[in-house]
C-alpha cells in the first residue's frame, strides 16, 4: 500500500507524522482522530502552487464542509486560503479563524433570510442558486444600505464519474441554475438595486479521479461566461468549484494531482477568457484534496466474533465516520500495532452502532486481530469528524492535532453533560 508521506511503520507501530498512533491512542483515548497539521498545508500549497504556475490570478477557497475544525480553519487561513462556506456557521467560523469577507463565497441551495442578511452585513460575497433567492438578496442589502456582490450557481449539465449521491452538476442535480436560464439570470441580477453580478460559479461533483470532466466544465463555464460579458455583466472571477478525488484505495486508484488538474484545466480556461475577451480571477474549491489524507481515525478492538464473517469489533461506527455507510466508500485500514505483520485473515470491521449496516470494511486481508488492538482508518480527515453524529447517545470523540513534534488536542471528547447540553425538561414531567 502506498502511504501518504506524512504516514509510517516504526517498530511495528503506525506513525503519524514524528507520532506513535499506539501512544497517542493510549493518552488520548479511543476513538480519536488524528490530523497532521503540516499536511493540511503542504496540501494547500501543492494546489494553490499548481494552478498559480499557470495562471497568477488564481484564488484557492477550501470547502470548509469537508472539515470545519477551527484548528484546520485556521492553518489553512494562515496559509491564506479563503473558504467556500454554506451556512451561517461555517461563514462565521471561518471568519473567526482570520480569514478575510473577501475570500469567502456564501453557497448553498437554500439560503434563510438571516443567512443572506449575514452576508450583506459581513461583505461576503454569495453564490446565488435561484432567482428567488437573488430577489430576497436584493431586499435584504437594499434595507441594509450595501451592495453585494454575486455569481450564479450554474448546473453545467456534466456527467461526472463518480457515486451518484455526490455528483452535483447533473441537470437532475438540486443544485444550481439550469443552463439554459444563465443569461436571464444576469439580465435579473443587472436590474437589481443592491446585487452586482461579479462572478459564476459551478461544481461538478466530488471524489473525482479523472481531470477530464473539470476540463469539461472550464469549457463550458467560459463559454457561459463569454455569453454572460456580452450582456454587459463585468465578471472578474470564474469559480469551478472542487472535487478533485484522492485515491482511498491506495494500491488502485489513479491519484491524479493539482500539476494535472491545472495541466488540463488551465489550457482550456486560458483559451476560453480569451475568446471572452476577459481576464478574471480563477477560483477553486478544493475541500477532500485539501484535508482527506492528512487524518486517522484510530479506534480499538472490542472483541473478535467468528460467524458468516469474521467481524472485529471496534469502537467507532458511522456516528464518527458515516461515509462507508453513506456512500459506500472505501477508506483503507491498518492495524495499527502491528502495522508490519503480513495480512492473514479476512475480517469486517464493525462499529458500534445498533444498525446492520454499520461496517466501516467489508471483508479485508488484516493481520491476526485480538481484542485490544488499534484499528487505523486511513484517509478519514474529509467528511468525517464534519458529519459526525450523537446517534445512539454516543459521545463524539477527540480530535488532536500534530505539527513536527508538537501535539495537542483541536477538540475534547464529548462527555455525558454534552449529551445533555441542549436538553431541557418539559414541566408537566415535575408536576405533582
Ligand atoms: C462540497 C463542495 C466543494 C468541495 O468538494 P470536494 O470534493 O471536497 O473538493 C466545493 N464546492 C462546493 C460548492 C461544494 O458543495
Amino acid at each position: 500500500m502506498r502511504l501518504p508521506p506524512h504516514l509510517s511503520v516504526r517498530n511495528g507501530h503506525l506513525h503519524i507524522g514524528a507520532h506513535d498512533t499506539v501512544a497517542l491512542a493510549r493518552r488520548y483515548g479511543t476513538p480519536l482522530y488524528v490530523t497532521d497539521e503540516e499536511r493540511v498545508r503542504a496540501n494547500y500549497r501543492e494546489y494553490r502552487d499548481a494552478l498559480q504556475a499557470r495562471y497568477p490570478r488564481v484564488k484557492v477557497l477550501f470547502a470548509a464542509k469537508a472539515n470545519g475544525n477551527p484548528a484546520i480553519l485556521r492553518a489553512l487561513a494562515l496559509e491564506g486560503a479563503g473558504a467556500d462556506v454554506f451556512s451561517a456557521g461555517e461563514l462565521l467560523l471561518a471568519l473567526r479563524a482570520g480569514m478575510a469577507p473577501g475570500d469567502l463565497l456564501f453557497n448553498g441551495s437554500s439560503k434563510s433570510p438571516s443567512d443572506l442578511a449575514l452576508a450583506v452585513e459581513k461583505g461576503v460575497r454569495v453564490s446565488v442558486d435561484s432567482l428567488d433567492e437573488l430577489r430576497q438578496l436584493d431586499r435584504a442589502a437594499t434595507e441594509a444600505g450595501r451592495e453585494v456582490e454575486i455569481a450564479f450557481r450554474v448546473n453545467p449539465a456534466l456527467e461526472v464519474p463518480t457515486h451518484p449521491k455526490i455528483a452535483t452538476g447533473l441537470a437532475t442535480s438540486k443544485f444550481g441554475i439550469p443552463h439554459g436560464q444563465v443569461p436571464d439570470a444576469y439580465r435579473a441580477a443587472l436590474s437589481c438595486r443592491s446585487v452586482v453580478p461579479t462572478g459564476i460559479h459551478c461544481h461538478i461533483g466530488s471524489q473525482i479521479l479523472e481531470v477530464k470532466p473539470f476540463a469539461e466544465a472550464a469549457a463550458v463555464m467560459t463559454r457561459l461566461a463569454a455569453a454572460v460579458t456580452d450582456l454587459g455583466v463585468p465578471l472578474t472571477f470564474i469559480d469551478l468549484g472542487g472535487g478533485l478525488g484522492i485515491p482511498y484505495h491506495r494500491t488502485t486508484d489513479p491519484a491524479p494531482t493539482p500539476g494535472d488538474y491545472a495541466a488540463e484545466v488551465i489550457p482550456v480556461f486560458l483559451q476560453g477568457v480569451r475568446d471572452a475577451g476577459i481576464s478574471p480571477e480563477l477560483w477553486v474549491e478544493p475541500g477532500r484534496y485539501l484535508v482527506g489524507d492528512s487524518t486517522v481515525l484510530l479506534a480499538r478492538v472490542n472483541s473478535v466474533k467468528e460467524a458468516h464473517a469474521r467481524f472485529v469489533n471496534v469502537d467507532a461506527g458511522f456516528n464518527l465516520l458515516v461515509r462507508p455507510v453513506m456512500y459506500d466508500a472505501y477508506h483503507e485500514i491498518m492495524v495499527a500495532n502491528r502495522a508490519d505483520s503480513p495480512a492473514a485473515q479476512s475480517s469486517s470491521i464493525a462499529g458500534p452502532i445498533c444498525e446492520t449496516g454499520d461496517l466501516l470494511a467489508r471483508d479485508r486481508a488484516l493481520p491476526r486481530v485480538q481484542a485490544g488492538d488499534l484499528i487505523a482508518v486511513l484517509d478519514a480527515g474529509a467528511y468525517g469528524f464534519a458529519m459526525a453524529s450523537q446517534y445512539n447517545q454516543r459521545c463524539r470523540c477527540p480530535e488532536v492535532l500534530v505539527r513536527g513534534k508538537e501535539e495537542a488536542l483541536m477538540r475534547r471528547g464529548e462527555t455525558l453533560d454534552d449529551l445533555l447540553a441542549t436538553a431541557e425538561e418539559p414541566p408537566w414531567q415535575h408536576r405533582g
